[in-house]
This record gives C-alpha cells, sequence and structure tokens, in this order.
C-alpha cells in the first residue's frame, strides 16, 4: 500500500469550495435526453476522422438536476465475444447464446465511452478514453466530441478513474501535457497500490504498469485516493466494484431524488454479462469475485431499478437491469429517460 503514502488523501475528497450539498438538490420538473446533433458542424469537428456510423456520438441525459452526458470514444470491431467472454465456455455454447439474441456468433464490437457528469458547481469526467494512442484507429474521440456537447478539456475540475486499465487512462495526457489542465483527480485507493507494486511491474501486467506509471503518477500530488463510500463531490459516490481489478469502483450518482450506477467494466457485453453473469471474463483478473460483482451489482440494480451507464456497453451506454429467471437481461435506454414513470 505504499502509494498511499505518496498521494495526498483528505476526507474532504474532492469538493471545491462553494460546491452545494446534494440535500439541497431540488427535484427536477421532467427528465429529458438530447443527442448531439450539431456535432459535426462544430469548427472542433472539422475535418476528424470520425468512422461511427452513428455519429455524433454523445448523448445526454437529465438526472434530477446534474446532467450525464455519455461520449463515444470509438469503437473497436473484431473477433468474439469468444473467449474474451465466457473463457471457461466453448466457443459453440458463446456463439449459440449470441445467436438466440440475433447476433453474430463470432464477431463482436467493443465500445468506449468516458463520462461528463455537471452536478452542483462541478464537472466530472470519469475515465478518460484511449486518448492520441488510439487515434490512428478511429478512437481517442473523446476530446472533440466534448468540444461538440460543448465541454472544453479545461472546464473539467475532477477526472475520476474507474480504474487504471489503458482504454481508461490514455486519455489523461495530450503529448507530455495533461489533457485536462484544470483538474483534481480520484482513484481507488487499493487500484493504485496494485498498478503500483512490484508485482503488477514485474509480472504479466507490466505494460499496464508502466502505462500507469506515465499517465496516472504524474498526477499523484493532486490525487485523492478513494475508498468504497467515499463522497468524491456531493451526489456522487465511490462503490466497491473488484474483481475486473483488483480496485475498481463504480460510481452511485444522485440528483433530485434520481440515481444512476456508473458501472465501469463490471458489465461490459450487453447478452453476456446479464444473462449469463458468472461466465468467466478474460479481461477480469479475478474472475470469481468479478463474477460475484457482477451478480451482486444486476440483483440491486435490478430491484432497485436504477439506470446504468456501462463504458464498454453499445452506444449510448446507458440502459436498464431486469431480472430474467435466475438471470438478468438489459434493456438499452431508448426513450424510457424522455418520460415520467
Ligand atoms: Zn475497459
Amino acid at each position: 500500500m505504499t502509494a498511499s503514502n505518496d498521494v495526498s488523501r483528505r476526507h474532504a475528497l474532492l469538493l471545491a469550495a462553494g460546491g452545494v450539498s446534494a440535500g439541497t438538490l431540488a427535484v427536477a420538473g421532467g427528465a429529458s435526453a438530447q443527442e448531439g446533433t450539431a456535432a459535426m458542424t462544430h469548427a472542433e469537428t472539422a475535418g476528424a476522422a470520425d468512422t461511427f456510423p452513428l455519429a455524433p456520438g454523445w448523448r445526454r441525459f437529465q438526472l434530477g438536476e446534474a446532467t450525464v452526458t455519455v461520449i463515444l470514444d470509438g469503437i473497436r470491431p473484431g473477433e468474439g465475444p469468444f473467449p474474451t467472454f465466457g473463457e471457461d465456455q466453448t466457443q459453440e455454447a458463446v456463439g449459440a447464446l449470441m445467436a438466440e439474441n440475433g447476433l453474430p456468433k463470432d464477431r463482436f464490437v467493443n465500445f468506449f465511452h468516458p463520462t461528463l457528469i455537471e452536478i452542483g458547481d462541478q464537472l466530472l469526467l470519469v475515465d478518460t478514453g484511449m486518448g492520441e494512442a488510439g487515434r490512428a484507429n478511429g478512437m481517442g474521440l473523446l476530446r472533440q466530441r466534448m468540444a461538440a456537447a460543448g465541454h472544453a478539456p479545461e472546464d473539467v475540475d475532477v477526472v475520476v478513474l474507474t480504474h487504471l486499465h489503458g482504454d481508461h487512462i490514455n486519455g489523461l495526457m495530450e503529448g507530455d501535457a495533461p489533457a485536462f489542465p484544470n483538474a483534481r483527480y480520484g482513484v481507488g485507493a487499493e487500484e493504485m497500490a496494485f498498478w503500483t507494486s512490484a508485482e503488477a511491474k514485474s509480472g504479466s501486467r507490466a505494460d499496464n504498469a508502466k502505462a500507469v506509471e506515465a499517465k496516472v503518477v504524474p498526477f499523484k500530488d493532486k490525487t485523492t485516493l478513494l475508498a468504497d463510500g467515499d463522497e468524491v463531490v456531493p451526489g456522487v459516490t465511490a462503490r466497491a466494484a473488484f474483481g475486473h481489478t483488483p480496485g475498481m469502483l463504480a460510481f452511485e450518482v444522485v440528483s433530485g431524488g434520481k440515481r444512476l450506477f456508473l458501472m465501469a467494466d463490471t458489465f461490459s457485453q450487453f447478452v453476456v454479462s446479464f444473462q449469463r453473469p458468472q461466465w468467466q471474463v478474460r479481461f477480469d483478473q479475478d474472475k470469481v469475485a468479478a463474477a460475484e460483482t457482477r451478480a451482486r451489482f444486476a440483483t440491486m440494480l435490478a430491484d432497485e431499478s436504477v439506470p446504468i451507464v456501462g463504458y464498454h456497453l453499445p452506444f449510448p451506454a446507458m440502459g436498464y437491469v431486469q431480472r430474467d429467471g435466475d438471470a438478468f437481461r438489459f434493456v438499452p435506454e431508448t426513450y424510457q429517460s424522455l418520460v415520467e414513470s
């Protein structure tokens, strides 16, 4: 836990002076959502590669008095979902489940969704996408799509990282400069301890530990280490979601009596993760703990009817978890947030 000693930790966490209490937020009149229809005419996006067929690639939701803007950093088509999902199953079993759900048996598209939350007087960015390393492959679009959605990098008050895999941290830097120059940072305490440990630096995960050294450690003096239950700013609370990585955090957002969970990589394939939550996932570091975390959160989210954003779920990455027999199913957001229920 040496990293804990290196990084400043204060109980007030990441609230800047002048933030309002979550308890003072009034219930908003009605939910609304908006798509970035002006995106491709914005000067910031002119000439940029944008290969996603459902451009503009960002969508805004109202959550009580908070505003949540999900940004599509990019997509990555490839083979799958087996063996990334259902690693402990046969290719035939995973393919059959895909076919039952009207999906290709052996092709898969992964999505990457950093999310902006405007709450109180704070602008939070949750995860940062592929950054410049992804641009050769049409990814790393966070900055241009943030601009299209009306947010400058300088406006971000807090960057919180759900965990420290490359597809979540590479966007922290542009060249050698901080991508969000005015931000403070929040990272899970266990997550930081693991990725700066000798174990992480020497084993099969050494490349990712190097990325953490290059992208995350430089901000240690501006970083608050978060534990389960810590309030990042009023209305945003860290929730332990360990398993995918040793210290992954989900974030619960509460405003005006509405709740939303940003689930990071707990649910990364919209069929397998819900219909077969016990199936093992190749990128889950502790596969048993990750499956337990998946089942625990799915049960709570279904029973309490709380919407989620899943970083790797299909755009716009938001939706709802329902019980289905002894497992679950995912219902994507379409127009639910536009009408009062
Ligand atoms: Zn990820």
